[in-house]
């Protein structure tokens, strides 16, 4: 069973070689300190939602650090509604649905789910400003994904069912995207799903029965002048540094001998 997420479906939509260096051959490039340093404070921020929504206390947390206070004042001035329950809503944060499909489960992690009797909500936190591209937020596979899972896997019809993200670093306060699904999104996804499956499941056989790589996108799209493969794939561009990956995949390496206590 192959576990698919947003992640590897958008992957397989930029360029299947990339996917199979990416998940099966696992080599990362690792991020350079200042990404890091952004990356662990949204994924701070999620933790933070989510022990709120525990009840765990989390004003220490906030004291600690001034981003998190900053990011979680403009929230809970800009949508409070988000942060009130009733008895008649269900809302969790964290919130795993998987759905098997063949020999792939299809995973989704909500940061926020809400549900009433009519209305399903997922809601995304995106710790950077309101992207330029928003007009095709709708058309990314976490939007696509996470709707369509939901609506296999719950008693909600698509036109009962949104999907907002909310970028909580917008000036002068966080902003949020809307995205309604309606039954004819809902199926061309699962179409899409569909198509995309049976391809990955003949590149697979062919990688494991006569050893050929994954098919590479055609260079005039453009991709590969924002790929780390480049100089991998002889896809190169002069003013492109030489990437040194490392592999996740630690089963090549020597067992490395005890050492005895003295
Ligand atoms: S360089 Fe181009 S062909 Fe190679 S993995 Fe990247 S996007 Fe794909």
């Amino acid at each position: 069973m192959l576990r698919i997420s947003q992640r590897h479906l958008k992957v397989l939509e930029t360029c299947p070689r990339q996917f199979e260096y990416t998940f099966c051959d696992r080599l990362t490039l690792p991020a350079p300190p200042d990404r890091q340093s952004k990356t662990q404070l949204g994924s701070d921020f999620h933790l933070l939602m989510h022990q709120r929504e525990l009840g765990l206390p989390i004003e220490p947390i906030l004291a600690r650090s001034p981003q998190l206070n900053t990011w979680m004042q403009a929230m809970l001035q800009t949508a409070p509604e988000l942060f009130t329950s009733d008895s008649q809503t269900w809302r969790q944060s964290e919130h795993v649905r998987t759905l098997e499909i063949g020999n792939y489960l299809f995973t989704a992690i909500y940061d926020l789910l809400i549900l009433s009797a009519d209305k399903a909500q997922i809601i995304d936190w995106k710790t950077y400003p309101l992207p330029r591209y928003k007009k095709d937020l709708d058309l990314e596979w976490q939007t696509r994904l996470y709707l369509y899972l939901l609506a296999e896997t719950s008693d909600y019809v698509p036109k009962q069912m949104s999907f907002s993200y909310w970028f909580i670093q917008s000036t002068p306060q966080p902003k949020s995207v809307k995205i309604d699904y309606t039954l004819k999104q809902h199926r061309q996804t699962q179409l899409d799903l569909l198509a995309i499956l049976e391809k990955l499941t003949t590149w697979l056989d062919l990688s494991r029965t006569k050893q050929e790589t994954f098919p590479q996108v055609a260079a005039s799209i453009g991709s590969c002048e924002r790929c780390n493969f480049a100089i991998r794939c002889n896809r190169q561009y002069p003013d492109l540094p030489a990437p040194i990956f490392v592999s996740s995949d630690l089963s090549h390496l020597p067992a490395i001998p005890l050492i005895s206590p003295r």
